[in-house]
């Protein structure tokens, strides 16, 4: 009974509903303590503890709390706090849920969180009150679009936890346990505060579960730019360009381990910038994860905070172009607890349009550690074999 005690607990003291009116800023920034609560149980780094595995010192999963909370707390010790609204969110509703996932997921979801907590396959544990927590991740980014196609803010962050990219309509894996993103297009469509949707994923991993989520849908454009053969191993190939009515509007752009800056801004400007420009969406969603980062636990890939930003303004041309500017980044992976604030500061500055600038600790080090031209060059004629194949 104590645990359905916390769940009341949070319901009453947490659950903070919206009201929009006079916002100063243009940015919104959609957070709630409550999804830093998150359980994710013990693991170490991504393999169960137990047998011959010990519990790591540090504890627990790569994906823990810090990253994000150090993600704020630099936005509030830097200053840049002041230049964006920050606020909170009610959760997902189980209808706006049901919208992408499965009836029987739900059920069984709201079960096991009520008994504490558990797995419910492709370990993704979670603990109690993970159902509301995980419904809190949701509403965040579905608050986020609502508030932007309502035109309180131009554009607006919410930073999620659990992620969501990786959950399949029925079934949780890679950290996720509701597809966030999914659920905020479909309760957007169901509101008809939106038509036309263009999803990009720079998270490090495959965005699968938002792939399978919209692989027959054209009114929603998918594209995932992820290290190839990372995560989930053997997803995200070219091949897949979606099926029936969805033929042509979802693009994979897997990219080899080493991968740095000049790669990601290629990859932005030859691939992911003409796709958007053909498909003129309404609104454009960032699944932004930060494990693209030279020092991720989780990746090979060599991203500097300047990447994410080159990357934002790459976006917020495309949103102005197509969108009247509107787009959201709703936050997915990044588990370097040291580099992750400084990435999503240098996005919420693009975003924001704030002077408040942090300098990047790792500048230095990931400038030095960018691959040659000798890699440039071969990667670069990987997206020459994408650009004919998608653009003929
Ligand atoms: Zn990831």
């Amino acid at each position: 009974m104590w645990r359905l005690g916390f769940v009341g607990y949070i319901n009453h003291y947490l659950d903070v509903s919206l009201s929009f009116g006079d916002f100063m800023n243009k940015t919104g920034f959609f957070f709630h303590e409550e999804c830093l609560w998150h359980s994710g149980g013990n693991y170490a780094f991504t393999v169960p503890v137990g047998g011959f595995v010990q519990p790591l010192a540090a504890g627990g999963l790569p994906e823990n709390p810090e990253t994000k909370r150090r993600f704020k707390n630099l936005i509030e010790v830097s200053g840049l706090a002041k230049d964006i609204d920050i606020l909170s969110s009610r959760r997902a509703t189980v209808e706006e849920l049901m919208l992408v996932h499965t009836k029987k997921y739900i059920k069984e979801f709201m079960s096991l969180s009520e008994e504490g907590g558990g797995e419910l396959g492709r370990q993704v544990p979670f603990g109690p009150g993970g159902f509301e927590i995980a419904s809190r991740s949701a509403g965040l980014v579905v608050s986020a679009v609502s508030s932007v196609m309502s035109g309180d803010f131009n554009n607006a962050y919410a930073l999620s936890r659990p992620p969501g990219h990786h959950c399949l309509p029925d079934v949780p894996n890679g950290f996720c346990l509701l597809n966030n993103i999914g659920v905020a297009v479909r309760a957007a469509q169901a509101n008809k505060e939106v038509e036309r949707v263009a999803i990009v994923d720079w998270d490090v991993h495959h965005g699968n579960g938002t792939e399978n989520i919209f692989y027959t849908d054209p009114n929603v454009l998918t594209i995932s730019v992820h290290q190839e053969r990372n995560y989930p191993l053997n997803t995200g190939d070219i091949s897949q360009r979606g099926e029936a009515g969805g033929l042509g509007f979802n693009l994979n752009i897997p990219l080899p381990p080493g991968s740095g800056h000049e790669v990601y801004v290629q990859t932005m400007k030859r691939l992911v910038e003409p796709s958007i420009n053909l498909y003129k969406p309404d609104l454009i969603i960032v699944a932004c994860g930060f494990d693209a980062s030279g020092v991720d636990p989780l990746s090979r890939m060599l991203c500097g905070a300047n990447t994410f930003r080159e990357m934002t303004r790459s976006i917020i041309h495309l949103a102005e172009n197509h969108c009247d500017g509107k787009f959201v980044m709703a936050h997915e992976g990044g588990y370097s607890e040291l580099h992750v604030p400084f990435c999503g500061h240098a996005v919420l500055q693009e975003m924001s349009g704030s002077v408040i600038e942090v300098f990047d600790p790792l500048k230095s080090r990931i400038d030095g550690q960018q691959p040659s031209k000798e890699f440039n060059d071969f990667v670069s004629g990987k997206i020459n074999n994408i650009e004919k194949r998608i653009f003929g």
